[in-house]
């Protein structure tokens, strides 16, 4: 439960004067749903209002708040001119101009013959001076407030400065202090000031530099980010490693005869992944183990080598895909595999129902299927196992620490294998797994080719098309990968459907299309034709983006390039090379292209090492453009920028290491005021693990 001295902070914005729910909608989009989250909202800017001249020295082009006399209203003769207040003090004249004027409020908030306080940028018009739309009048007495620096906050369309500032304040007005959490001597030792304090320091900037995310005040909310992060990830860690583990070593009856059919040896890193992963699993604690390896590097047959493991110890194995299609990729790759050696292998997914389901939840139940391949539909509170003893949890970070305890729960002392495919950097790695063992596969099967990838503008798509007819006549596949348009699905349905009809013109029925509207069925089948090469040119949204592997595809054309993150182009691209032949991609852009977006498409053509492009990404990142987290499902910090904030980090995650083994149940004074500071930072799941919490 949360503590009662946070209720204040997570009452919704509407609970915030002033705010309807009109208002509100525009609130969360900017800032979120609560009043925490105007907290955390930070200035992206400065206005400086503290410019104070006298008419007759006011320069123009900078932002002044005047203290003026007020002379006359003119109305204009017709609707199309502005609005004027013309105004004075003893050195000068000015005048305030409004367009599409209401009269009304404007002779009641500037009367004629009183004194107002003025605040705007200053133009000079001709020969006059005025200010075109004052961002603040107020009365002579509200001076100090308006004579000041205004912190600018990041807005969406139709939110203006004016109320969300007005509702970061009232949010940030009447904070309760909270107990310190932070460790005595170190807050001593980095200067900090109390937690409110620094809020408030951070809301009301003097200058540029208090902007700065290494500012102090920024600094200290960046820790209490980061700590509560790591903190979060150690319980998690520690509540997974209290349920005794279990000694599983199988015979390796399975597994020797699923590497004898395979048609390849394995390279030495899987040899060696999997050399840590049974000396894990043998072992009388919990396995996990993060195994990361980028696309195309063969974790999915180390994976079922694990789960066979399990299986010849008798028990159940699962692994557990974040998509649809790689659930469904998985079965078709594990099946046969696990067939030849008279493993059963059952499917669960959102779109198993009914009696089909039933089945599954049958079988699994009694034990009769060893190995279920399965979607989030695995976490759901009626799948239950006989004897569930290893989960692998295919890109995981897509599903987040809560998740992961959830499917664990399903069995006793679950061991548990997390694969992901996006190289993370350390720093990223931290905070997404804090301290999880991990093992790697840096080397991608033998005798793969290097990608040959090219950037061009959208221009060439003659060109192009006459390429693909070459590439079709080799005998290769093509992956066509339509842009994304933000937060319209629709839209990116409506682009890769233009695309796929204008292909289809010049390729005819070889052109198939799959996207993420389609319903299950028609995806499967869209990726079977391709699959089969009953289609050659494969037009698709994102929906390929993780996992599918069609080893034939060779060539990868992206359309809008310039609009992906460095991980999705990445991750995309690695849907080919994945066989011994040569792969092209062709990164096709719409000029002009942002300073990033150029760096981006450069770091594509000159690499394809997933670890230098995950660096890059995240220097490109921290450089201010606000991509790839989200895409790539790593947790999104509200203040801490990871890309700055690197030590930091370490030094959360030595505290958070620290905490764990003085008072890991977080009972002593500070004990508690973490528990606040897990709250406060919505990271209640851990909490739960605690005892008493
Ligand atoms: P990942 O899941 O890491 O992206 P996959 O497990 O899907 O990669 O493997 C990619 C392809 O490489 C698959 O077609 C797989 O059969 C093949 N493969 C896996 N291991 C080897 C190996 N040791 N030698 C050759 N090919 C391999
Ligand atoms: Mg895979």
């Amino acid at each position: 439960m949360r503590p009662e001295s946070l209720f204040p902070f997570f009452k919704p914005v509407t609970s915030i004067n002033g705010i309807g729910p009109r208002i509100a909608i525009l609130v969360e989009k900017a800032a979120g749903a609560h009043v925490i989250d105007l907290c955390w909202h930070l200035p992206s800017a400065i206005i400086d209002r503290r410019y104070a001249p006298r008419v007759a020295n006011a320069l123009p082009g900078v932002v002044a708040t005047m203290t003026l006399t007020i002379d006359k209203h003119a109305k204009p003769p017709n609707k199309r001119l502005p609005y004027k207040v013309y105004c004075s003090d003893d050195t000068g004249k000015i005048a305030l101009v409004f367009f599409h004027a209401h009269e009304e409020y404007l002779r009641k908030n500037l009367p004629e013959g009183e004194v107002r306080v003025v605040s705007g940028k200053i133009e000079q018009f001709g020969k006059e001076l005025q200010i075109t739309h004052p961002d603040h009048i107020g009365t002579a007495d509200e001076i100090a407030r308006l004579q000041a620096v205004e912190p600018v906050y990041p807005l969406t369309t139709g939110l203006t400065l004016k109320v969300l500032g007005k509702a970061v304040r009232a949010s940030l007005e009447g904070l309760a202090d909270l107990p310190e959490w932070i460790d005595t001597a170190y807050l001593a030792q980095q200067g900090w000031k109390p937690w409110r304090d620094a809020l408030l320091e951070a809301h009301d900037p003097e200058d540029e530099a208090a902007l700065d995310p290494q500012a102090p005040a920024r600094q200290r909310l960046a820790y209490d980010e980061l700590l509560s992060n790591q903190l979060a990830l150690a319980l998690v860690r520690v509540a997974m490693r209290k349920v005794k583990g279990r000694a599983i070593e199988g015979d390796g009856a399975l597994r020797t005869n699923v590497i004898d059919a395979l048609p390849f040896k394995l390279t030495s890193s899987q040899e060696e992944a999997l050399g840590e992963i049974y000396e894990d699993m043998a072992a009388p604690i919990r396995m996990l183990r993060l195994l990361q390896g980028d696309v195309g590097s063969g974790k999915t047959v180390v994976a079922l080598l694990a789960m066979l493991n399990a299986i010849e110890a008798g028990g159940q194995a699962a692994i557990m895909a974040p998509t649809e299609i790689l659930a469904r990729q998985h079965l078709a790759t594990i099946e046969p595999l696990a067939e030849a050696v008279g493993i059963g292998v059952v499917l669960l997914t959102g779109r198993e129902k009914g009696k089909t389901r039933q089945a599954v939840l049958d079988k699994l139940e009694s034990g009769e299927a060893t190995l279920v391949v399965g979607t989030h539909a695995l976490f759901q509170d009626d799948v239950g196992f006989r004897e569930l003893n290893m989960a692998v949890i295919d890109e995981q970070h897509r599903f987040g620490v809560h998740q992961r305890l959830t499917l664990a729960a399903k069995g006793r002392a679950v061991d548990i294998l997390v694969m992901t495919a996006t190289p993370i950097p350390r720093t990223l790695m931290l905070t997404a797994y804090g301290d999880m063992d991990v093992s790697r596969l840096p080397d991608k099967p033998a005798g793969r080719l290097p990608i040959d990838t090219r950037v061009m503008p959208i221009e060439r798509l003659g060109d192009v098309t006459q390429a693909l007819k070459r590439s079709l006549d080799t005998g290769a596949g093509i992956y066509w990968v339509c842009p994304l348009v933000e937060e319209s699905e629709v839209l990116d349905v409506a682009a890769a459907e233009d695309r796929h009809a204008y292909l289809k013109r010049i390729f005819g029925d070889v052109a198939g299309l799959v996207h993420g509207r389609m319903k299950g069925k028609e995806k499967d089948a869209a990726m079977e034709a391709f699959a089969s090469r009953q289609t050659r040119i494969l037009v698709a949204t994102t929906v390929i983006e993780v996992g599918v592997d069609v080893p034939d595809a060779t060539v990868m054309v992206i359309e809008h390039a310039e609009r992906f993150g460095l991980a999705q182009l990445h991750q995309l691209r690695g849907r080919i090379g994945r066989a011994e032949k040569p792969s092209t991609c062709l990164l096709l852009y719409a000029a002009p292209l942002t300073g990033p977006a150029e760096a981006r498409l450069k770091i594509m053509r000159e690499t394809d090492d997933g670890f230098r492009i995950a660096e890059e990404d995240l220097r490109l990142r921290g450089a201010g453009e606000l991509l790839g987290t989200r895409q790539s499902g790593l947790p999104e910090f509200r203040i801490a920028d990871l890309g700055v904030h690197g030590e930091l980090l370490a030094a959360a995650r030595d505290d958070a290491a620290l905490i764990i083994s003085r008072d890991a149940e977080l009972i002593t004074e500070r004990g508690q005021a973490l528990r606040t500071l897990l709250y406060l930072f919505e990271r209640e799941a851990a909490v739960r693990n605690l005892r008493s919490g």
